[in-house]
């Protein structure tokens, strides 16, 4: 009967089935097996679907399917491991099977295109390119860059990773081939790493750290978690570096999660150069052929560590022994369109499954992970200390109620730049607002530039002479006269990083300035440059946004100023706390990292607020805990759960009148312990064009919530009112936006 198997296929297309279909001519089903790739009729076109089961009976019955048209692998792409694992997270996120599948694999595979072959040509740092400084290069700046971005990236690196930087250079590299820099290499796999002219320095761990090891490699092969717990600078990554090589010793791979590649080259090249076997790096600086290939190669049990950021939670890796998730605080985890998975969650799930430990760190854990700390269901690991002979930072408020400010300084912190400055120590400004001012104004009438698509003002960004909406994305050209009194005084109102430089530029004319946000950095390899230019001590003044607040060193930084606070204190969304306490207090952890202890200053006109007031006497633990009381007593996460539908169109109306019709049903399947909340407008209510509304699902328990959503999803696609509106449902939604 085996002729007579059918097969059920993903297919992604966004419906929530999987389709069945029968075995294409010529191929024995008995030779299909699920994890691989088919190429299937689909509406008038044709598709890319995985295999999912072979099964003997179809709903539709047999007559009635279509046969696929080509099988494309002759061995599975994913095991059934890693299927179970996306089959659990389509049920979980309420996401169709055939997206949540695609997305588990390359982009060339996903548009079924055949496996490549391993090994692209690549260039790596000899001995002595390690050793060459790249400043001493004045006369040959192209080969300046190069070697610098090598030394950055860890050594090495594709050809057309390093072209995409610095543009077609054979010729260069070639004349850096023949001084004995570089040669060329194989970077499929990233081998081990040329050697930096001398033994690996290994730290002896301190007692901390030992203990935090320990409990750890004492749960060999079973599942538990861990939250470890470390202030900046603690010795995190060096407990992570440990766990690895004692988990490599076993045989085992190793899922390490990171944040935003690009915002944190250091870690990776620490990794890199400690950690000597193959490893695949997954992130989105890469091509994708060579996110393909390390992904075959970790699939194939090559690539001993995959080291990746949000995705790479589902790279298949059949001798997967140990889970890290660094930073596991970060949003950047929580996919915010489309299949809206949790990576750190899946993370979890996957260790339970797989039965090796996992562990999430940070210096400011999310609220949840500290709950389940708490609860006991994750071990709690500490590192209180800075490892090392580094200090921690001192925090200070600086109250600055009815004080003048400069650019957003007041002079007391412009004072103490200029004592650091005289000191030759680097100081760090921290504006989480890009742009030249947030607002353009009319001096006359009060005029504000708005966005024609959103419910937002456009920010004034001086150096192109646009006016932008942070939001939509969309530009125009800034207005000669106001719209409203055709009066000719518009004045930028507020402070963004560009204007921020420009007033230091003047107040400090011989220092080193150097701006970070996503305008200086858009250019690839920018980010990069700036970095090195940093630490090679060029600048004095370092001014940015948040991207300055990831895990980067900044040993001679030993002034943080954190100029606007105050946005964040008063957030229409719950967690807006949270995340502000995170920022301040990783942007804190930059200062003061070797000998050089740092000082941090907080500006604010709220200076009683008891988030601030906590959080600069007692700490980031002190300021979770009071958060979490308030959280259990408003009954918000981790206390509750939920989930959010947004529904979005042409009219105000129609958003809300699905979201009363949904409410209507769900309210009708009589869920006891679910919770409605809205329908609401969102707190930008019209964005790009459209309107947004919001309803809020609620539950103290987790699998009730999950019960509602089963029923009731399903009803709601079934809508009229769904037919005029584009929604989603988000579970577990990190952001109310
Ligand atoms: P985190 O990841 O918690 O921010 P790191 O692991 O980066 O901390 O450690 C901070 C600094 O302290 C690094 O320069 C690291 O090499 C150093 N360090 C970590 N552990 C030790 C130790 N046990 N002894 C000496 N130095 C250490
Ligand atoms: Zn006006
Ligand atoms: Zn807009």
């Amino acid at each position: 009967m085996l002729e007579n198997l059918i097969l059920r296929v993903a297919v992604p297309v966004p419906l929530y089935s999987c389709f069945d279909y029968l075995a294409p001519d010529g191929v024995d089903p008995k030779d299909l097996l699920p994890g691989m790739r088919l190429l299937v009729p689909f509406g008038r076109g044709e598709r890319c679907g995985v295999l999912l089961e072979l099964v003997v009976e179809s709903e539709l019955g047999v007559e009635s399917l279509k046969q696929a048209n080509k099988l494309l692998d002759a061995e599975p792409l994913l095991g059934s491991d890693d299927l179970e694992l996306l089959l659990w997270a389509a049920e979980y996120y309420r996401h169709p099977i055939g997206d949540v599948v695609a997305s588990a694999l390359p982009v060339r595979l996903r548009k079924g295109k055949p496996r490549a072959a391993s090994g692209l040509p690549g260039w790596r740092l000899t001995p002595a390119g390690v050793e060459q400084n790249p400043d001493s290069l004045a006369r040959a700046p192209r080969q300046a860059q190069i070697l610098h971005l090598l030394q950055q990236h860890g050594v090495s690196l594709s050809q057309a990773d390093i072209y995409r930087y610095e543009g077609e250079c054979r010729s260069i590299l070639r004349a850096m081939e023949q001084r004995g820099w570089i040669e060329s290499c194989d970077v499929g796999v990233p081998k081990a790493v040329a050697s930096k002219g001398g033994p690996v320095v290994t730290v002896e761990l301190n007692p901390d750290q030992q203990k935090a090891v320990d409990a750890v490699s004492q749960r060999g092969d079973i599942f538990q978690s861990f939250l470890l717990d470390g202030i900046t600078g603690s010795g995190k990554t060096e407990v992570y570096m440990a766990l690895v090589e004692s988990a490599l010793a076993a045989g085992r791979q190793v899922l390490i999660l990171v944040p935003e590649i690009g915002l944190t080259p250091q870690l990776m090249q620490r990794f890199q150069e400690r950690i000597d076997v193959p490893m695949a790096l997954l992130h989105s600086a890469r091509s994708d052929l060579e996110r393909e290939q390390a992904w075959s190669a970790a699939a194939r049990g090559e690539a001993a560590v995959v080291l990746g950021t949000r995705s790479a939670v589902f790279t298949p890796m059949p001798r997967l022994g140990l889970v890290i998730v660094d930073e596991e605080h970060d949003l950047s985890f929580k996919q915010q369109d489309g299949f809206r998975y949790s990576a750190r969650d899946l993370a979890l799930v996957r260790a339970q499954r797989r039965e090796c430990p996992v562990i999430l760190g940070s210096a400011t854990p999310s609220l949840e992970s500290l709950r389940n700390a708490q609860t006991g269901r994750y071990a709690h690991l500490l590192l209180l200390e800075r490892a090392g002979n580094a200090v921690p930072p001192r925090l200070d408020i600086l109250d600055i109620r009815s004080v003048h400010l400069d650019a957003g300084i007041s002079p007391t912190l412009f004072r103490m730049m200029q004592e650091e400055i005289q000191a030759g120590n680097q100081t760090l400004l921290f504006l989480n607002r890009r742009g030249y001012s947030p607002l353009l104004s009319c001096y006359d009438c009060g005029w504000i530039a708005e966005c024609r698509r959103c419910d937002a003002r456009l920010t004034y960004h001086m150096g192109s002479g646009v006016l932008w909406c942070h939001h939509c994305g969309s530009q125009r050209r800034v207005d000669q006269v106001c719209p409203e009194c055709k009066g000719e005084k518009l004045k930028p109102l507020g402070q963004g990083t560009e204007r921020l430089e420009e007033v230091l530029a003047v107040r400090f004319p011989d220092v080193g300035i150097v701006r970070i946000d996503r305008d200086s950095t858009r250019r690839k390899g920018s980010l990069q440059r700036l970095l090195g230019e940093i630490h090679q001590g060029r600048h004095k003044l370092l001014l940015g946004t948040q991207m300055l607040a990831k895990g980067h060193h900044f040993p001679n930084v030993t002034l943080v100023g954190i100029l606007d606070v105050d946005q964040g204190l008063f957030g229409a969304d719950y967690r807006a706390a949270e995340r502000m306490a995170q920022l301040i207090t990783q942007v804190s952890g930059r200062a003061g990292r070797a000998e050089k202890p740092g000082r941090v200053v907080v500006q604010t006109r709220h200076p009683d607020h008891p988030l601030i007031h906590t959080l600069v006497r007692n700490g980031y633990g002190a300021f979770a805990m009071e958060a979490l009381q308030e959280r259990q007593a408003a009954l918000l996460p981790p206390y509750s759960h939920q989930a959010l539908v947004r529904a979005e169109a042409t009219t105000d109306r129609m958003p809300r009148a699905f979201l009363d019709d949904a409410m209507e049903l769900g309210q009708a399947m009589g869920a006891g312990d679910v919770e409605f909340w809205g329908p609401v407008p969102a707190p930008m209510e019209r964005r790009a064009g459209s309107f947004r509304a919001h309803l809020l699902v609620q539950s103290n328990s987790r699998g009730e919530l999950q019960r509602l959503l089963a029923g009731w999803l399903p009803q709601m696609r079934g809508l009229k009112s769904a037919r005029r509106v584009r929604w989603s449902v988000d579970v577990d939604p990190q952001e109310m936006l």
